[in-house]
């Protein structure tokens, strides 16, 4: 059957993306509106709405999502200089595409707080 999630869509390959990463698992691939000079959304391929969907018997798919995502992150050369993990959540996060994903900013200087 087909998905309505954008990202179910991309994960299935209804939807073009530039893969950075994939296994059984996890994807990432390159954000399509970047806000940094390398901006990658990991996300897990199992449907979550987002993090606060998640439940005990996420534990192991939640680890998994952020240590491949400091592999990737250090395959992309910025362990050294650091990055950003964000992951919006619900309205008052910002989420806008309600598959849980996680960002990963780098290649600049962040700034706190937030907007
Ligand atoms: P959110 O605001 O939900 O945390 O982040 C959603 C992210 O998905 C945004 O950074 C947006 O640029 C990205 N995005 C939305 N649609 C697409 C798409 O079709 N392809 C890719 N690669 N990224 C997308
Ligand atoms: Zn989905």
């Amino acid at each position: 059957m087909a998905s309505a999630c954008l990202f179910c869509r991309i994960i299935a390959g209804e939807i073009p993306s530039s893969c950075v990463y994939s296994d059984e698992d996890v994807y990432a691939f390159n954000d399509i509106n970047p806000v940094a000079p390398r901006h990658i959304l990991v996300i897990p391929k199992k449907h979550l709405n987002n993090v606060a969907a998640a439940d005990a018997d996420d534990e192991a798919l939640l680890g998994r999502l952020i240590l491949k995502a400091s592999q990737i992150a250090a395959a992309e050369g910025l362990a050294g200089s650091g990055f950003r993990y964000v992951i919006n959540t619900g309205h008052d996060g910002g989420q806008t595409v309600h598959h849980l994903h996680l960002h990963i900013l780098g290649g600049r200087q962040m700034s706190w707080p937030p907007g």
